[in-house]
C-alpha cells in the first residue's frame, strides 16, 4: 500500500508529495522545497522513514513545482522524470524565477520521458500516468487505482481547477483533461492536488464551479 506524505513548501505553497511503500520504496513527485530548512524537511523525512527514493517526477514544469528537482536529484542520484513536452516549461523556469525574484538554479541532468498510459512501479505498487494537459502543455496526473488516489498536479483543486493563462495553457483543453480523464475515475478517489488541501473526484464532479459533469 501506498502512504502518502505533503509538505507545503516555498513562497508560492506548492504541495510536495512523497508516496511509499512498506518496502521503504518512494517517489518524490514535485519537489518544490526552496529554502534550506524546506529541503532539511523533506531529507529528515526520508531518512526517518528509512525510505529510499527510487523516482523524481514531476507533474508539470512551473517553477513552483521544480524548485527542489537539482536538490533531489543530486541528494539521492535520481534522474527527472517528465513529459517529454513539459522540457520547454522547465527550461523558462529560471526566466520565471528572474521574474518573481527567487533564486533559482535548475536541474540539468538526464531526463526519462513519461506517456499515457505507463505504469511506474514501486515494488508492488503502481502508478497509472495520465496526460492532462490545459494548465500547462503536458501535464500529467498519477492514479493510484489499488489505494483510490490521485496526483493531480495544478489540474484539478478542491473547488477550483488550474488557471490556463499562463503559455501552452488552454480551457477546453484542461476541461476535456478533467471531463475525459479524471472525471472517469471512481466517485471516492481521493485527490491530491499541487495547491490547498485534497477532495475526491466524486465532490468535484457535482461540486467544482468551473468544471462540472454534465
Ligand atoms: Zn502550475
Amino acid at each position: 500500500m501506498l502512504s502518502i506524505k505533503s509538505f507545503e513548501f516555498n513562497p508560492i505553497q506548492e504541495n510536495t508529495y512523497l508516496l511509499f511503500n512498506e518496502q521503504g520504496g518512494c517517489a518524490i513527485i514535485d519537489p518544490g522545497c526552496y529554502y534550506e530548512n524546506e529541503r532539511k524537511q523533506l531529507k529528515a523525512f526520508i531518512e526517518d522513514k528509512k525510505l529510499t527514493p527510487r523516482y523524481l517526477i514531476n507533474t508539470h514544469c512551473h517553477l513552483d513545482h521544480v524548485f527542489g528537482n537539482k536538490f533531489v536529484a543530486d541528494t539521492w542520484n535520481l534522474p527527472l522524470h517528465l513529459h517529454e513536452t513539459e522540457k520547454q516549461v522547465l527550461n523558462f523556469a529560471p526566466k520565471s524565477a528572474e521574474m518573481y525574484g527567487l533564486s533559482f538554479e535548475n536541474y540539468s541532468g538526464a531526463m526519462n520521458y513519461l506517456n499515457e498510459g505507463d505504469i511506474i512501479k514501486l515494488g508492488e505498487d503502481e502508478l497509472t500516468v495520465l496526460l492532462t494537459p490545459g494548465h500547462s502543455p503536458a501535464s500529467l496526473s498519477f492514479y493510484c487505482e489499488k489505494d483510490g488516489f490521485l496526483i493531480s498536479g495544478d489540474v484539478l483543486f478542491s473547488g477550483s481547477i488550474g488557471r490556463t493563462d499562463l503559455p501552452g495553457g488552454d480551457f477546453a483543453t484542461l476541461e476535456n483533461s478533467i471531463k475525459t480523464k479524471l472525471y472517469t475515475l471512481p466517485d471516492e478517489t481521493k485527490v491530491y492536488p499541487g495547491h490547498g488541501r485534497g477532495t475526491s473526484i466524486g465532490f468535484e464532479k457535482k461540486n467544482n464551479p468551473f468544471v462540472r459533469e454534465e
